[in-house]
């Protein structure tokens, strides 16, 4: 039997031994795990859209780092976020550092009264920042040394926000994307040709790349999930062939990959979990035609703001993972602790389990009391 022959579908050379490349289907940075021999060379592979790659890995950075998204390339990222009173908090170590970026002053003249609220990393640096205000007299000593007294010391536990978005720099790879999962599959390169300048960045991506939003999904979301996705659908009545793209279940674009398709109807779905770092099954319809795509390009401002909340509900999601994640480890290593306090090869006794029991009950407590 003769073995089936592939091609690069850039520069179209036939794929052998020596020139085929381990292409990722979605990117490697973000976790992707589905790759290809069979879609490109590695001249291609190491010439095409590096740019674009870096680009979508960094702006999808905070999600993977937070996540702790296995990819081979460890780096996490420092990242500098808001919380509920807009004050800057510098995130390091895939969120497990959380620290003020710089001290707050807020005042506020209310008549002959003045209300003064000063955020401090730590006692040295409010010292610091009220020696400073009795210099400029905004303060009398005798009130500098009040404000000293009074002053508490809490735990900085954020509430963070993030609402990032995607730049159109990274646009080219996520087409790229759509494309690889399609040749992949049916090994169609005419069908696609036309999209080459799209992904070597000579034309402008927002032709053919659509940001869409939903107020309900087309499939069931299981809250324990982050995942990335591409759905393929081709229609011969619409002609439309498009590539539905998700990434951490929160950024959702269309990619057109045709407009003119005459093929057998196509419904693929690839879809990976980043959490359990598996692949899952998810199947669906979505019957969309140019004219819905530009609609909701084009529908006005208003319109489209309220899909937001839609979108904050996804963001919330994942955050939900990750602060679940940093519970567990956290009761982890209460265990880890409570049982190091005896010496090892000691008999658990009813005594000291009920001890343990203990202790891990107050920590409980300790985390309903911090969520309310
Ligand atoms: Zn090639």
């Amino acid at each position: 039997m003769e073995e089936k022959k592939y091609y690069c579908y850039i520069c179209d050379n036939e794929l052998i031994k020596d020139n085929k490349s381990d292409e990722h289907i979605i990117l490697n940075a973000i976790g992707g795990h589905l790759h290809s021999y069979t879609i490109m060379c590695k001249d291609c592979n190491s010439r095409l859209g590096e740019t674009a790659d870096a680009k979508l890995a960094e702006d999808l950075s905070f999600y993977t780092d937070i996540l702790r998204v296995k990819k081979n390339r460890q780096n996490l990222h420092r990242q500098i976020m808001t919380d509920e009173y807009g004050h800057d908090i510098i995130v390091g170590d895939a969120g497990k550092i959380l620290k003020l970026r710089h001290p707050y002053v807020k005042k506020e003249q209310d008549g002959e009264k003045m209300h003064l609220q000063i955020t401090a990393r730590n006692t040295e640096e409010l010292r610091g920042l009220l020696k400073g205000m009795v210099k400029d007299k905004t303060l009398t000593q005798e009130d500098a040394d009040k404000i000293m007294e009074k002053a508490t010391i809490t735990e900085y536990r954020p509430r963070l926000e993030k609402n990032s978005t995607i730049s159109e720099a990274a646009f080219p790879s996520i087409v790229k994307s759509a494309i690889n999962y399609y040749v992949d599959i049916f090994h169609d390169i005419p069908t696609i040709k036309h999209l080459i300048p799209y992904i070597k960045g000579e034309k402008d991506t927002k032709e053919v790349l659509y940001l869409h939003h939903f107020k309900e999904l087309p499939y069931e979301v299981d809250k324990r999930q982050v995942t990335h996705m591409i759905h393929l659908e081709g229609n011969r009545d619409t002609g439309l062939l498009y590539a539905m793209m998700e990434y951490y279940g929160i950024f959702i674009y269309i990619a057109v990959l045709g407009l003119d398709y005459q093929g057998n109807p196509v419904n693929k779905t690839y879809t990976y979990d980043t959490v359990s770092a598996t692949e899952i099954d998810r199947s669906f319809s979505l019957p969309l035609t140019l004219g819905d795509l530009e609609k909701f390009r084009c529908q006005p401002h208003e319109e489209y703001l309220t899909y937001l909340p839609y979108v904050q509900q996804r963001v919330d999601g994942v955050m939900n993972v990750w602060q679940g994640r940093q519970v567990e480890e956290e009761l982890q290593q209460v265990i880890i602790d409570e049982f190091g306090k005896y010496p090892e090869g000691c008999i658990l006794t009813k005594e000291i389990i009920e001890d343990i029991e203990n202790d891990i009950m107050k920590y409980f407590e300790r985390k309903i009391n911090e969520s309310f």
